[in-house]
């Protein structure tokens, strides 16, 4: 066999002792069904006990967050406030709080293309019983999509919806977050090299031992297929496209991006990948880019200092913002 005559070779052997040689450095992996999504941990460790307990924390995180913000476990913080913020005001963690905050700020700057009120007639689509609803529907609901319905206490972090029918989904951050969270803990816990994926969303901690990390872009009429593929390091890539959730009736594609202006999906781009240092705010800008499409989505980056984007039109056509041009 090939193999054995590479290891019979004794200057390979001793350079292999020399290079993983007396310790148990070696490249830690695992992959977790978490949030409606898969969860990807690959990491870089001096010791199996390190590495896998790192791994490990990663995934509990991931399970944290879920627990606190998905919109479908009924005693989670979101479900609790969406049930009652419109009745009266629901005290709620700093972190959920803050990350509501953020997303108000958010909707502000992407003029509400990003808008967590979307929720108010997202919660009618189910993507994957094919149900949507009706346009009598939509319309009875509309007015509910609006972030400035969403009423802040900052003395006792309590929110309060000032309109019936308002809900909230953090389906656009909330991965964006647990990964910054992720790549956080791995970081207090000595880890030098990572790479974090949820769903669309990746951060990288540092390199991949002197090499970049390589991450694609997927072609998205084709998922065996990458459009692009990045070499990385230190940073974080987050891609929206319309065929994560989605289905397809009259000719029509269905999915789970919404325009928070007509509440169906949007339909102007296929895929948005940004790059920025924040997952929670690439994650965010992906949502809101693929909402404003190319001509004011690339605006939004252009004027967003330290975030960039690719987008991928309805004709297949791929656009850079600025910086990447350079
Ligand atoms: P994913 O990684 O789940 O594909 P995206 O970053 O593409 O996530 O965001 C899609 C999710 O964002 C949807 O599943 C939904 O929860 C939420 N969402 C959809 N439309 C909007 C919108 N206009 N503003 C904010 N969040 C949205
Ligand atoms: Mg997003």
């Amino acid at each position: 066999m090939k193999m054995q005559g590479i290891l019979a070779s004794p200057l390979l052997l001793l350079c292999m002792m020399a290079y993983s040689g007396l310790s148990d450095a070696t490249w830690f992996e695992d992959n977790q069904g978490i949030m409606g999504t898969n969860i990807h941990v690959e990491l870089w460790s001096e010791s199996a006990q390190q590495g896998q307990d790192a791994t490990q924390a990663v995934m509990a995180e991931m399970q944290r967050i879920n627990q606190l913000m998905s919109p479908y476990i009924e005693s989670s913080e979101l479900s609790q406030l969406n049930s009652r913020g419109s009745v009266s005001a629901v005290l709620v963690s700093k972190e959920l709080f803050e990350l509501i905050s953020l997303s108000v700020e958010l909707a502000k700057e992407t003029d509400g293309a990003f808008d967590i009120t979307f929720a108010s007639v997202g919660y009618l689509y189910n993507y994957r019983e094919n149900q949507k609803p009706k346009q009598g529907q939509i319309d009875n609901l509309l007015q509910a999509i609006n972030y400035r319905h969403i009423k802040f206490n900052v003395d006792d972090y309590s929110i309060f919806f000032a309109h019936p029918n308002v809900k909230i989904d953090l389906g656009g951050i909330a991965k964006g977050h647990a990964v910054d969270n992720s790549i956080d803990i791995l970081k207090q816990r000595g880890i030098k090299y990572a790479l974090v994926t949820a769903g669309g969303d990746t951060k990288l901690l540092g390199d991949r031992l002197g090499k970049p990390w390589m991450v694609g872009i997927r072609d998205p009429r084709n998922k065996d297929k990458q459009a692009v593929v990045l070499p990385l390091a230190d940073t974080g890539l987050s891609t929206s496209g319309d065929y994560e959730r989605y289905f397809e009736q009259d000719g029509k594609r269905f999915h789970h991006i919404l325009s928070p202006q007509t509440g169906t999906s949007a339909n102007a781009v296929q895929s948005v990948s940004i790059i920025g240092q924040r997952s929670t705010l690439n994650d965010a800008l992906s949502t809101a880019v693929f909402v404003l499409g190319v001509q004011k989505g690339m605006d939004l980056l252009n004027r967003t200092p330290g975030y960039d984007g690719i987008i991928v039109d309805n004709l297949r056509k791929m656009h850079y913002s600025n910086a990447l041009m350079k």
